[in-house]
């Protein structure tokens, strides 16, 4: 069992992260409570290595986000404030993590490590094909409807770039979770990450297109994903006016934690 002094010890590290992670602007205050929560429950469910995966994917994150963040800002589907993440957004991607850690922490399994990292692979999947997407030449496409061509930023839309980005962002938290031993085998961890990951993006775009919602803002009518906009509810044209993008996240990290199980139950000896 944990002792005292290691969890005052993660505790530190954890809170040490966050405000690194607040003074370089990628989150603000209620993100840094919401980071620090997500982090801890990681580091104290998963131990050190699961941390390190989530700080990899954080990282990543915040390095694909900047990424040519003045010529996204130009097309209209940058990241608001700078690029800096809020807590529904740490929720929404470390939330089903989080939960599996604590699992892990009454009952630690093979299987709960799995679940884990294919949600992280989803949500690094899934982060950097968004922001890798935004930035390419060919027009996106509506996964369910290839003849249609969305605006750069649209959920649901789908582009090559895009696709390499959800490979890219699996397989860094992939590589890296084999490095660390997360599991014995480390190949069939790339694995896991890969497909897991790839797979829980492609659910992302696919509820996108279909069950989230759509609509648009009566204030200045700009077409918009959120629920307010200009201080104002929205009206929703398409999908269910409770399933909005986040709520998208936190299913697809699921699905991508379930692929990646069924692969360790069907791969492992
Ligand atoms: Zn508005």
């Amino acid at each position: 069992m944990l002792t005292l002094e290691t969890a005052v010890l993660e505790f530190f590290l954890v809170v040490a992260f966050a405000l690194s992670a607040v003074l370089l602007n990628t989150i603000d205050a209620r993100g840094f409570l919401s980071s620090s929560l997500v982090g801890f429950a990681i580091i104290y469910g998963g131990g050190l290595s699961w941390f390190v995966i989530v700080a990899v994917f954080f990282t990543l994150g915040v390095v694909v986000t900047l990424y040519k963040y003045g010529y996204k800002r130009r097309i209209g589907g940058a990241q608001g404030k700078g690029g800096a993440r809020n807590w529904p957004h740490i929720l929404a991607n470390g939330g089903i993590a989080s939960i599996v850690a604590i699992w892990n922490l009454i009952s630690p399994s093979t299987s709960m490590a799995a679940l884990f990292l294919g949600a992280i692979s989803t949500s690094a999947a899934d982060t950097s094909a968004t922001e890798l997407g935004l930035l390419s030449h060919g027009k996106p496409k509506l996964i369910t409807h290839p003849s249609s061509i969305v605006p750069p930023g649209t959920s649901g839309g789908v582009s090559t770039l895009g696709f390499v980005g959800a490979v890219f962002g699996s397989l860094v938290i992939g590589l890296m979770a084999g490095v660390l031993g997360v599991l014995p085998d480390p190949y069939l961890v790339l694995l896991m990450c890969v497909v897991g990951g790839v797979f829980g993006a492609v659910a992302d775009s696919l509820m996108g297109a279909s069950v989230q919602r759509k609509g648009y803002c009566t204030v200045c009518l700009k077409p918009t994903e959120d629920i307010r906009h200009c201080g104002e509810r929205t009206k929703v044209t398409k999908g269910a006016w409770y399933i909005e993008n986040n709520m998208v996240n936190v299913l697809s990290t699921v699905a991508g934690g379930i692929v990646a199980l069924a692969i360790l139950a069907a791969l492992s000896p």
